[in-house]
């Protein structure tokens, strides 16, 4: 899964372009539910967020590094239970 750090500008770019439905704001800035980004793997070759968020400021999650096989097993997940 990709996060949002606080360099994060609240330009609201990045939440509608999300397939997953997996970014929201959140206390101050906004975040991504680990849960629900497959890094846009089962929907686009490159992960949306990052392709229009103006700052830069989407990496990998450290703590959700996951492989192309796992994305893909939990956009199998999130789609069965959709
Ligand atoms: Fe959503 Fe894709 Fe960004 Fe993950 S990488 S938060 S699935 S737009
Ligand atoms: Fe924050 Fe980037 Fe999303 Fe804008 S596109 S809300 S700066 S993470």
């Amino acid at each position: 899964a990709l996060t949002i750090t606080d360099e994060c500008i609240n330009c609201d770019v990045c939440e509608p372009e999300c397939p997953n439905e997996a970014i929201s704001m959140g206390e101050f800035i906004y975040v991504i539910d680990p849960a629900k980004c497959t890094e846009c793997v089962g929907h686009f070759g490159e992960p949306q967020c990052v392709q229009v968020c103006p700052v830069e400021c989407i990496p990998v999650d450290p703590a959700h590094t996951e492989t192309r096989d796992q994305l893909e097993h939990k956009y199998r997940t999130l789609m069965i239970a959709s």
